[in-house]
C-alpha cells in the first residue's frame, strides 16, 4: 500500500523463482515474518514466503540471502515508478 509519500509500510518481496529454499533468511528476520512455503518452485524448491505483515525494512533477510535477485526489501517511503 502507497500514498503520495510512499509505501506507508515496509514490505518484503521473494522472487520464488530465485530462492533455493536455505532458510537464512528465515533465521535472520527479527520480526519472525518469513516462513518457508510448502509449493515447489520452478526449481524443485519450497521458497520463501512473507506473512505479509510486520516488515520493518531492516534489510537483515537481504543480507543473508545468497541468491542475487531472490529476495527485495522495500522500505518504508518507498515510491514505486511505474514504467512505461
Ligand atoms: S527486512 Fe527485516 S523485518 Fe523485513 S522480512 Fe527482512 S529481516 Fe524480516
Ligand atoms: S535466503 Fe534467499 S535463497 Fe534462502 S530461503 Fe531466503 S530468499 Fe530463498
Amino acid at each position: 500500500m502507497a500514498d503520495d509519500n510512499g509505501l506507508i509500510k515496509a514490505k518484503v518481496v521473494v522472487n520464488e523463482d530465485e530462492c533455493k529454499g536455505c532458510e537464512l533468511c528465515i533465521s535472520a528476520c527479527p520480526e519472525k515474518v518469513l516462513f518457508l512455503q510448502k509449493h515447489f518452485n520452478r526449481l524443485g524448491y519450497h521458497p520463501a514466503g512473507y506473512t505479509g505483515d510486520g516488515c520493518t525494512g531492516c534489510g537483515y533477510c537481504f543480507y543473508q540471502c545468497p541468491e542475487p535477485g531472490a529476495i527485495t526489501v522495500f522500505k518504508k517511503g518507498y515510491i514505486e515508478m511505474e514504467v512505461c
